[in-house]
């Protein structure tokens, strides 16, 4: 638990929210500021800021609860598709210092939609992108290959 985190007072229950789900690893509440409707968030009891902060158990078990929620969205909100997100780090747009999965359900014509650097028009070349591949192979270790 951290002072100050909103999600962590959620997660105590000393600030309001709409709850979705919850076990004895992770909550899932409503976004107060849903980019679509239906938009949640799977948040880790523990506090942790970054995704590689946490544990693998805890992560994978809020990866599993965003990808069965994104199907009952489907089911119950008649979304069409899903998208989840992590906002990993500030650069990244992480706005609560909490790690937590956005599942965003998806809708026609929702007006959601990403923006792609200028460089998305010129990609690399097979060279350049072998060079990319093998630098990350030479800083994996095992546990994080
Ligand atoms: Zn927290």
């Amino acid at each position: 638990m951290s002072d100050q985190c909103v999600f962590c007072d959620i997660v105590s229950g000393t600030s309001p929210a709409s709850w979705v789900y919850q076990d004895d690893t992770v909550v899932a509440i409503m976004d107060i500021q849903p980019i679509t409707q239906g938009h949640m968030l799977v948040v880790p009891r523990e506090h942790a800021a970054l995704m590689t902060d946490i544990n693998e158990t805890t992560a994978m078990r809020t990866f599993r609860v965003a990808r069965s929620l994104a199907a009952i969205a489907k089911r119950a909100l008649d979304a069409g598709g899903v998208n989840i997100f992590v906002a990993d780090g500030e650069v990244a747009f992480q706005d609560v210092p909490h790690f937590h999965v956005h599942v965003i359900p998806r809708y026609a014509h929702d007006g959601f939609g990403f923006t792609f650097p200028g460089t998305y028009e010129q990609p690399p070349t097979r060279v350049q992108l072998d060079a990319i591949a093998e630098a990350l192979r030479a800083a994996a270790t095992p546990a994080t290959a």
